[in-house]
């Protein structure tokens, strides 16, 4: 049962050593920019010792600036989990994906529905992860033709990645070698808003859920339960009341 954030306790509050966020529904609804209250919480979980980080579908041209304006000290995963920082200044990390299989099912789709089938604007930008839009086709009619490739629905595009990529599985493959390389998957706070996190919420206990009132109903109830805890309030709103009574609970005795 997910409960509310206030549940949070200050014993689970001074374990925390890493805050790990998805950007687009969680930190911000629109745009590319946080807006200075999520810039503000994120600078005093940083402060307070808690290292915050990404992982995002978004490519990382359209994480690093963000990392590097709110000068988090976390490692960047982009593409949900097919690419990998382990600093914001570090090279790429080797996770081993491969692009192939998803464009190959993407030219499928461009032959059978012509062009309702669009790529996403940062198509070019992402090196594993293909972005795309399907107009009116029944996500139904998508999934019959997947061979070794997973299609998912993050409220603002969908994204086909190889079969058992995650962005929870590839933040536990790399926990290991951030920061001093000591820190346990339960010193680890997880922050999402949609169907691409749930492999953050199931790898991570300590999970928070971000609402999102633009998600269709089919599109929430496959959250229902999953995430221990959840915000009151929405997109950035709620991730700053969150990670302020993350802080706040640290420093209570
Ligand atoms: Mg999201």
């Amino acid at each position: 049962m997910t409960k509310s954030f206030l549940k949070i306790t200050p014993k689970l509050a001074r374990q925390i050593r890493l805050v790990i966020a998805d950007v687009d529904g969680t930190l911000l609804c629109d745009g590319d920019t946080v807006s200075e209250a999520v810039a503000q919480s994120i600078r005093s979980l940083e402060r307070c010792g808690i290292m915050v980080g990404f992982d995002s579908g978004r490519p990382l041209t359209r994480l690093e600036p963000l990392a590097n304006a709110l000068k988090t000290s976390g490692p960047v995963i982009a593409e949900n989990g097919c690419v990998a920082k382990l600093t914001k200044e570090s090279g790429l990390y080797d996770l081993g994906y491969s692009r192939q299989p998803a464009l190959k099912i993407l030219n499928q789709f461009k032959a059978e529905f012509k062009s309702a089938i669009r790529e996403a604007p940062d198509f070019k930008d992402r090196l594993i992860d293909v972005g795309f839009f399907a107009d009116n086709i029944p996500m139904e009619e998508l999934t019959q033709q997947l061979q070794g490739v997973q299609l998912l629905d993050s409220g603002y595009m969908l994204h086909m990645i190889q079969e058992g990529v995650s962005k929870g599985k590839s933040l536990k493959r790399i926990l290991g070698l951030i920061g001093d390389g000591t820190i346990q998957p339960d010193e680890v706070m997880v922050f999402g808003d949609s169907a691409t996190d749930v492999s953050l919420f199931t790898e991570f206990e300590n999970s928070v859920l971000i609402v999102n009132p633009r998600l269709t109903k089919p599109q929430t109830d496959c959250l229902r339960s999953i995430p221990k805890f959840k915000s009151a309030l929405a997109f950035g709103e709620g991730f700053v009341e969150v990670a302020d009574f993350l802080v706040k609970q640290r420093l209570t005795t």
